[in-house]
């Protein structure tokens, strides 16, 4: 059980009492794991500590637990510094560590720091619901210590700043002053904090109910199961508003759609009966549309990914924090005529800019017309008009290849295909298991390096420090999840041959095991 409520308890609370419960009775089953972003928060913390301001600052060492941070903190103002890294405080059984604090006497200021530079704010003006909670549970807390909190600011990227040369911290970083906020909001604070107690003493965790946060909670995959197999947590194209009033109405599980008549929008419709009926649906006059589209194998066939970027400081010249750049694609490619299946790839080396290299070998490697399959829109070809707008005297051979993509997902979240096994998910690492699954060769999982897009970010980023052994072995791990994503994209289209029985299905496959033979060694 936890010893205190803190910021990130009160969220939750806020987010969803049956999750706050959980996790503020189990907390162990709650391991926290780095990601990118929490990465580039740290870097971002970093730059706000070199301001001019924070000269004296004094980190706090990493303390193993609460009261540790707390001695620390007295041993640390004792020894006579008045400006804090890391500092714990503690208020009856509230706790924080505060980014930084200073402190004069019992007056304190309190500088919180995030690193995102946009939606900090909503359009009234007041902060973000998170953001509001995180300033409001410390400038509360600390009123409850006994000091005069005098100025609460909070710290995030200055959205207008371009990078030219050396980041100058104290124009990168902004100061926002919310201390009225946090006045306005206390009393609230304070209620939320009550209620959050009260639910601490309850003898089990509250009934759930659907939320925004249901998509991204860990418990995403259990919470629901007392409605019963088959239910609509899993339901398509259904906010978490549409499912609290099924839910309300005593519609729990598909069945209870169907028997309920409840309106359904046709791909709903495909997806309840899909899933009653354990059985996949195939829209096979719109996949062979789909296939016909790609001039194969008049042309050849393309299959690309990117890899992308999206540092909190920016490391290219003109750039803004957050800003997204490719760092990396793999490119398969299906000669035509049935020709053997190849494969040509592209990764930066961490340290200089990438995209100039990486826009002219794709083009290189895309000379030959064709089409290019992708898996998602919202990727390639916004990098693609990146690139046009940087790079005029490509804007030819770039052009061509923006005209050429064509999203592979579409079959999918168009429901063209559907199998239970899917849930309410179509990504490329939902599709291919459920296509092959128990294949090693195709586990992300397996995967000596990198497993996921995150994981990629991460070790593009550590390139820049890492020794040349060390290298060479992240470079060589980021190559073979490139591999797979795209390997992923040929083995879905040509399950999807398979499926509406084209009458080339085994031929391709031919192509295609002989490449896995001699790319995998099997
Ligand atoms: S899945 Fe939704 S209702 Fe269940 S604990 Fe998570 S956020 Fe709460």
């Amino acid at each position: 059980m936890s010893s205190y409520l803190t910021k990130y308890l009160l969220r939750d609370f806020n987010a969803c009492p049956t999750l706050f419960y959980q996790k503020f009775h189990h907390p162990e089953a709650f391991p926290s794991a780095d990601n990118f972003a929490t990465l580039q928060g740290r870097e971002f913390e970093k730059m706000v500590k070199r301001c001019a301001r924070f000269a004296s600052l004094k980190e706090i060492p990493y303390a193993q637990n609460d009261e540790e941070g707390l001695r620390n903190t007295i041993q640390a103002f004792q020894s006579g510094s008045s400006l804090l890294a890391e500092a714990s405080f503690r208020a009856e059984k509230l706790f924080t560590r505060s980014d930084i604090v200073e402190i004069k006497g019992q007056e304190i200021t309190l500088y919180e720091i995030k690193s995102k530079s946009q939606n900090i704010y909503k359009k009234s003006g007041t902060l973000n619901e998170d953001y509001l909670t995180d300033v409001t549970f410390q400038y509360h807390l600390l009123l409850k210590a006994g000091y005069q909190v005098s100025k609460v600011y909070l710290c995030h990227p200055n959205e207008n700043f371009r990078r030219h040369g050396e980041i100058n911290p104290d124009e990168f970083v902004a100061f926002d002053d919310v201390t009225a906020q946090c006045r306005l909001h206390e009393k609230e604070i304070e209620k939320q904090i009550d209620a959050a107690f009260a639910c601490t003493q309850e003898k089990a965790a509250p009934v759930h109910h659907f939320n925004a946060g249901c998509g991204d909670c860990p418990l995403k995959k259990t919470c629901f199961d007392d409605f019963g197999a088959d239910n609509i947590s899993s339901l398509i194209r259904a906010n978490y508003q549409k499912k609290e009033q099924l839910a309300e109405q005593g519609i729990h599980t598909f069945a209870d759609l169907l028997s309920h008549q409840a309106t359904l929008d046709p791909k709903q419709q495909i997806q309840v009966e899909s899933v009653l009926s354990n059985t996949p649906h195939i829209d096979v006059a719109a996949i062979r549309k789909f296939m016909e589209g790609l001039n194969y194998p008049k042309q050849p066939l393309y299959f690309l990914d990117f890899e992308t970027l999206e540092p909190c400081i920016p490391d290219l010249e003109g750039f803004h924090a957050n800003q997204i750049y490719p760092t990396q694609y793999s490119l398969h490619k299906l000669e035509k005529d049935y020709g053997p299946l190849k494969h040509s790839e592209f990764l930066g080396d961490g340290i200089h800019d990438p995209r100039r290299a990486l826009a002219e070998q794709l083009c290189e490697d895309l000379k030959e017309p064709g089409k290019i399959l992708i898996y998602n829109k919202a990727m390639e070809p916004k990098r693609i008009d990146d690139f046009i707008a940087l790079y005029p005297d490509l804007k030819k051979p770039l052009s061509v290849i923006r005209k050429n993509m064509v999203d592979l997902m579409e079959i999918f979240s168009k429901l063209q295909y559907y199998e239970k096994a899917f849930g309410p998910r179509y990504s490329i690492k939902v599709v291919l298991p459920a296509f092959y699954p128990n294949d090693p060769v195709l586990d992300y999982h397996a995967l000596p390096g990198s497993q996921n897009g995150d994981d990629a970010q991460i070790d593009y980023y550590r390139l820049r420090t890492l020794e040349p052994k060390e290298k060479e072995t992240v470079r060589s791990g980021m190559l073979r999840y490139c591999h797979l994503d795209t390997f992923a994209e040929v083995k879905v289209w040509l399950k999807l041959l398979f499926l509406i029985a084209d009458s080339n299905a085994q031929r391709i496959a031919s192509l295609i095991r002989a490449y896995e033979r001699d790319y995998f060694k099997i």
